[in-house]
């Protein structure tokens, strides 16, 4: 049996696909092709009918009630801290706090960390390829710190190049915050040696883990990363809902984020004490439905096997990569040895955006543009590049499909 073959075999993706009911329908006329995974994926109907579930069986608010309904509205959310703890392999539940998404994890540590550690000349280091989420709440902090913001260059097949990064390094580097894989390259960046190498040196490290965490196994242990943020919309779980993972140590040394309810011990008008991690920065009545619900999207990925759906990923990124290389003018930006299920790619004469409409005519989803990430797309040179990103429920007959589909477009627009 091929590679290929065993791969197929080991996940049935056509079963995973029944699960995920917005892949039975059809755009303009078409069945859909959902490959805009990288930007939200779909959900399987265990996560619907979580969702359904709480709002009609046991909507409360959570943590201050004692009766019933409070009581097991409360036990889901914090099973949903348990669940997440397990799946990014964390040292203790105090450790995981719930935001609305990798953006307000990532501004959460700049306002909290940042405004109590940086100080004016310091450095925080991100790289070439961060998405504006990691790349503004640093540009504000450091204006008001007077401070300054880095970027770790890369080459042109979109890795890092390291021994740029390490002459970044100085006694004025405070702060590092990295992306584990790039949204509009797939590249897979070395953290565990860039955090190994900051480390040595007392330098703090945050990964942005909004596209890793949904492919790749996260140990935030073996990393030995400070700070890993990621937002449960990417992994097949609802939106409003995120995770910042820190180490408890600077997590307790850090001042709360924002004032209010849940947050506090005691509150007097002469003086606030406040509540022990993680409640110390979750303050206000928190997306009570969506969190218990992304524990059922881990319980869904968890029994489908990451190691399998990596496989087949894999498998979907090979497959794509070679088809779309054939296509005369075509040109795949990101070429890294390591890689996520990402294909962003242009072509000669023929505008992203214009790619995007004429593949949607065929109800293919891609994204087209910038992706969030304007710095690396200066760095290419280029306004923005056509991307197909790949989940668990994506076929090879689908990637025929597109290939068909900028096959066309070109003919088209060329
Ligand atoms: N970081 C990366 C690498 C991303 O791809 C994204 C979203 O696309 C974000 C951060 C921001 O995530 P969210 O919009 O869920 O906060």
């Amino acid at each position: 049996m091929t590679e290929s073959a065993t791969i197929q075999k080991e996940l049935d993706v056509y079963a995973i696909r029944q699960q995920f009911p917005i892949l039975g329908r059809e755009v303009k006329g078409k069945p859909l092709v959902y490959f805009d995974n990288a930007a939200t994926s779909q959900k399987p109907q265990s996560v619907i009918d979580a969702l359904l579930n709480y709002y009609t069986s046991f909507n409360a608010n959570i943590h201050r009630g004692i009766h019933t309904l409070a009581e097991e509205a409360t036990a889901a959310f914090e099973q949903t801290r348990d669940a997440v703890k397990e799946f990014i392999h964390a040292g203790s539940r105090e450790e995981i706090i719930f935001t609305r998404g990798t953006t307000e994890s990532i501004n959460l540590v700049a306002y909290t960390w940042g405004r109590q550690n940086i100080k004016e000349g310091d450095e925080v280091i991100i790289s070439c390829m961060e998405h504006h989420s990691n790349i503004v709440p640093w540009q504000m902090l450091c204006e008001e710190k007077k401070a300054t913001v880095k970027a770790i260059p890369i080459n042109d097949n979109g890795e890092i190049i390291f021994e740029e990064f390490e002459k970044l390094l100085s006694q004025k580097t405070k702060f590092i915050s990295i992306v584990h894989a790039s949204n509009s390259l797939g590249t897979i960046n070395p953290v565990k040696k860039i955090i190994e190498t900051a480390h040595k040196k007392g330098i703090v490290v945050l990964v942005d883990g909004a596209q890793s965490t949904v492919h790749l196994d996260i140990n935030v242990q073996e990393m030995d990363c400070d700070f890993f943020a990621f937002s449960s919309h990417k992994l097949y779980g609802p939106t409003g809902v995120g995770v910042l993972y820190g180490k408890k140590k600077l997590l307790e040394a850090m001042p709360p984020f924002q004032g209010g309810g849940e947050m506090i011990k005691q509150v007097t008008f002469e003086k606030t004490t406040y509540a022990d991690l993680p409640y110390k920065f979750e303050a206000g009545t928190p997306n009570i439905a969506d969190t218990i619900a992304l524990k059922t999207a881990l319980d869904f990925i968890n029994e489908t096997g990451k190691d399998k759906i990596r496989r087949h990923e894999n498998e979907l990124l090979k497959y794509a990569t070679a088809q779309l290389e054939q296509i005369p003018g075509l040109k795949i930006i990101g070429k890294a040895k390591e890689k996520v299920s990402v294909v962003s790619f242009v072509v000669d004469n023929v505008h992203p955006q214009d790619m995007g409409i004429l593949l949607d005519n065929r109800g293919i989803a891609v994204r087209t543009g910038h992706h969030c990430t304007q710095p690396l797309m200066d760095r290419f040179c280029i306004p923005g590049t056509v991307r197909a990103s790949f989940a668990m429920y994506n076929t090879k007959e689908e990637i025929d499909e597109l290939v068909k589909g900028v096959q066309r477009a070109v003919k088209m627009l060329s």
